[in-house]
């Protein structure tokens, strides 16, 4: 086994084939995690109101098992292949012939092929399973904060430490530089958003917006955060404006700024060490 991971495209395809699955947990991640805030959120609150909170069935990431919304059809292990079920099952629910909606597959194909490319990329070493992880975790924020405008602590704070312990011995970039990069990527949207606030009277963005970048400068170092900042901005700006002239779009509704972060910063984890080296030759 060893001996096959020594091999880089062997060690791809086997990157590729967990990724698959694990792209199968992050569909259940997406759905149910917005969900189990909430159950939480109004728990509380019925607490608060001093109301014995009604006792619900259990639900979590892993109970109960996945069922169709349509009929409730329980989906069977051989139904829940990556992509390949799907795919024989013609996107239908066997029970009710209810449309699976394709973004399942699709999800499944990112954490394969993110997790092929980091293999790829960093090799099968400690940094490549880090780089694999830190890639879901994204996939899976883009696609909560796209569906909810949500980015749960569960994932952005857990990355943020994920990040620190990557870069103590500086799998990464050096442990100063993802210090630093924690802080300053906490306190650039902070401030933005203060601003943003006391001159126009508005939010422009959220709490976990703030965690997020402070998780990205701790995988990605604080040089990072400029690319990562600009390149969303510029990303997020061009889909704003389209979709308010294309569409129509309300420009007073905020647009989830997560997803564009996220992806910025699934590039700059490929690319953004070449780019730091233009920006900060010394370094
Ligand atoms: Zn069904």
């Amino acid at each position: 086994m060893l001996q096959l991971l020594a091999d880089p495209v062997a060690a791809t395809v086997v990157a590729a084939v967990v990724g698959l699955c694990v792209g199968s947990f992050l569909n259940v991640v997406i759905h149910r995690l917005p969900k189990m805030l909430e159950r939480g959120w109004q728990e509380q609150c019925a607490e608060l109101r001093g109301e014995t909170p009604a006792s619900a069935p259990r639900y979590d990431l892993v109970a109960p098992r996945s069922a169709c919304p349509a009929c409730g059809h329980a989906i069977a292990a051989i139904e829940n292949v990556p992509v390949v079920s799907w795919l024989a099952l013609r996107g239908k629910c066997k029970g009710c012939q209810a449309r699976i909606p394709a973004r399942y597959p699709v999800v499944e194909l990112l954490g394969g092929a993110f997790a092929a490319l980091a293999i790829w990329h960093f090799g099968p070493t400690w940094q490549g399973l880090a780089a694999c992880a830190f890639l879901w975790t994204l996939v899976a924020l883009t696609f909560i904060d796209f569906d909810t405008q949500l980015l749960p602590d569960d994932l952005t704070l857990p990355l943020l430490w994920g990040g620190l312990l990557a870069n103590l011995h500086g799998l990464f970039v050096p442990l100063q530089e993802a210090v630093i990069g924690a802080m300053a990527g906490y306190l650039v949207l902070w401030s933005i958003y203060w601003i943003f606030k006391l001159v126009r009277g508005k939010e422009g963005m959220g709490y976990g917006d703030f965690k997020l970048l402070a998780a990205l400068g701790a995988w990605l170092g604080w040089k990072t955060l400029p690319m990562i900042v600009l390149g969303s901005s510029l990303v997020g700006a061009a889909i704003g404006i389209t979709l308010v002239v294309v569409k129509g779009r309300d420009h007073n509704v905020p647009l989830a700024f997560g997803p564009y972060l996220a992806i910025a910063g699934m590039i700059a984890l490929f690319f953004g060490p070449a780019l730091v080296r233009v920006y900060f030759p010394a370094g």
